[in-house]
Parts: C-alpha cells; sequence; structure tokens
C-alpha cells in the first residue's frame, strides 16, 4: 500500500518512518471512528468548462480524531485497506454521499452525480454491490447519479472478479471512473474490456503541463485514447489558467482541481450551490 503510483513524496518518508506501533494505534482509533462520529466527506466540484457549471462533486473523506486530531486519507486509508475496515468506512462514504447528492437536488433543485472512491480490497469481498444498492435505495438516488472512482490495479487483478462485479454495476447503470489515469500499466486493449464511462487524467500529468514536454505529449495522447474510445475526461489536479487554457484548447470538457475549488466540507459546499441559483 505504500505505493499506488502517487506522488505525495512528503507523505511517503513520514509513513515509512512511522512505526508499526504508531499504525497499529492509528488503526485502533479508527476502528471507533464512524461511531464517534469522526469521520466527515468533503465535496469537491467538478466544472463543466464551457458552460461554467458544476456538474457534480467527488466525496473525499476526513477523520478528525479527537484523540489524534486530522490524519490525512493517504495515511489511514492504506491502514484500513490492510486491516480490512476499508468495509465499513466505504460503506459509511457511499451512504453519507448518496444522501448528501440527494439533499442537493431537495434544496438547489441541482441533479449532479456525486463520485465516490473505492478500494480494490471493497470488490475483493463481494458485499460491494450489495452496498451500492443499498445506498441507492436508502437515498433515493437515481442509478446514473452515483459514480465509481476505481484505480488501475483493480483492472490489473488476474481474478475475473471484478470485471464480473464491474458489468453488474454497469448494467445497473452506475457510472464507473478511472481514477489516476497515466499512472499505471493502461493500454488501449484492456482499457476496452472493462465498462468504463470516464477516465480521469491524473493530476501529476496536469501539473507537468506548462513544465515539460513530455507531460503535453502524453496528455493528448490520453485525449486521443479517451476519444477513440468515447469516454469522458475529466482533468484533475488544475491548479491555474494556464493547465485551464492548454486542456480548452484540446478539448477537455470538465475540470477538477484547486483552481476552481478545494475540497469543501458540506456546508460549503451547499452554499456554492445556493450562490449558483441565485445569479
Ligand atoms: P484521489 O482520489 O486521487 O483524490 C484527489 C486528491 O487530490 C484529493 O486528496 C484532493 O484533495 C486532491 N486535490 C484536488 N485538487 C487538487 C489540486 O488542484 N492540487 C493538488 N495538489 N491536489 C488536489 P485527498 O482528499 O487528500 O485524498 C487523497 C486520496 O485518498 C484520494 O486520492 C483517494 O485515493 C483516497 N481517498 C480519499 N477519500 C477516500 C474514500 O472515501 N475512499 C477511498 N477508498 N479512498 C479515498
Ligand atoms: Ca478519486
Ligand atoms: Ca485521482
Ligand atoms: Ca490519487
Amino acid at each position: 500500500a505504500k505505493n499506488n503510483g502517487r506522488n505525495n513524496y512528503c507523505f511517503f518518508s513520514h509513513e515509512m518512518r512511522r512505526s508499526s506501533e504508531e499504525q497499529m494505534m492509528i488503526s485502533t482509533h479508527l476502528r471507533h471512528a464512524i461511531a464517534r462520529e469522526e469521520l466527515s466527506l468533503y465535496y469537491q466540484p467538478k466544472i463543466d468548462i464551457d458552460r461554467s457549471k458544476i456538474i457534480g462533486a467527488e466525496a473525499l473523506l476526513r477523520w478528525h480524531s479527537k484523540d489524534l486530531g486530522s490524519i490525512s486519507p493517504e495515511i489511514f486509508i492504506p491502514l484500513a485497506e490492510q486491516s480490512g475496515l476499508i468495509n465499513d468506512l466505504g460503506n459509511w462514504v457511499l451512504q453519507t454521499a448518496c444522501q448528501e447528492a440527494m439533499e442537493w437536488e431537495k434544496r438547489y433543485g441541482e441533479k449532479l452525480h456525486v463520485s465516490v472512491n473505492i478500494s480494490p480490497q471493497q470488490f475483493r469481498t463481494g458485499i460491494l454491490f450489495e452496498a451500492v444498492e443499498n445506498a441507492l435505495s436508502l437515498s433515493g438516488l437515481p442509478p446514473e447519479r452515483l459514480e465509481l472512482e476505481i484505480t488501475e490495479s483493480l483492472l490489473l487483478q488476474d481474478s475475473d472478479e471484478p470485471l464480473a462485479l464491474l458489468r453488474a454495476l454497469h448494467e445497473n447503470r452506475i457510472r464507473l471512473a478511472l481514477d489516476d489515469f497515466g499512472t499505471g500499466y493502461s493500454s488501449l486493449s484492456y482499457l476496452r474490456r472493462f465498462p468504463l464511462q470516464v477516465l480521469k487524467i491524473d493530476r501529476s500529468f496536469i501539473s507537468g503541463l506548462t513544465v515539460d514536454q513530455s507531460s503535453c505529449a502524453l496528455v493528448d495522447a490520453i485525449i486521443a485514447m479517451a476519444h477513440s474510445l468515447e469516454l469522458e475526461l475529466v482533468a484533475e489536479g488544475v491548479e491555474n489558467e494556464n493547465e485551464l487554457t492548454f486542456l480548452r484548447q484540446r478539448g477537455v470538457e470538465i475540470i477538477q482541481g484547486y483552481f476552481f475549488s478545494p475540497p469543501l466540507p458540506v456546508e460549503k459546499f451547499r452554499t456554492l450551490l445556493s450562490e449558483k441559483e441565485e445569479t
């Protein structure tokens, strides 16, 4: 779990130094985080650039431990994955996110989709499908407004199980997005095997756009690939106008990143939607 191809350099060194006792302590506290109501979801808007409109949001888990303080998901998600706790956390995230997406519709008439990150471990247990159906029926959210963000490592597994589960979800009209795209071993042929609707270009390429040619070439290749497979493309980690201009010129329509907004606590995200309504 230490290397998911993510570029969080400083975090890596922190985690390496974290002793196993410390990791154990964090896991122990995490076990009670749901019951102690220490978890929350932040929502980061996804923007359609041409229409300057929020079309959806990614739900990102936050943990403020009463004993340990705030702990980054880059630290506690891998621990939850190792300990099996990710299933309980993941189910909580699914339910909370679907309920919140329904609130946006009830309060502001906004039919946004909500994206939820799913760990490969959640596929292994076979309870994911039930958890998704449960979250949808409890909230009343139409399935096409729930998007699951999965990572390339899931698609590379030897087992056929992930593929079968992804197909079942797809048949039930749930949207499937491939997260952190470009950091793994994707090839055109295996992308076609899976019922994906969305590719999210990893932010490491976006931040390279204005500094190196190879990132530009890679992003161009990813855009061409997405277009030929008729996949929706989301650029994540867009932090400035230059990156936005580059992406817009090449026909990328949906962006996510600090340039428009960081992930926001529920109340702030709602405020954003209520302001949109007035203008
Ligand atoms: P991710 O799914 O790739 O999420 C995007 C991360 O990039 C988020 O970090 C977000 O805050 C950050 N980000 C967004 N825009 C920008 C930008 O413009 N610049 C920069 N530098 N960063 C940006 P966060 O919230 O710390 O989450 C880290 C990772 O933890 C996520 O990466 C995801 O893999 C995992 N994670 C978070 N919540 C959940 C969850 O509910 N379930 C699972 N399984 N994983 C989660
Ligand atoms: Ca994600
Ligand atoms: Ca990502
Ligand atoms: Ca990532």
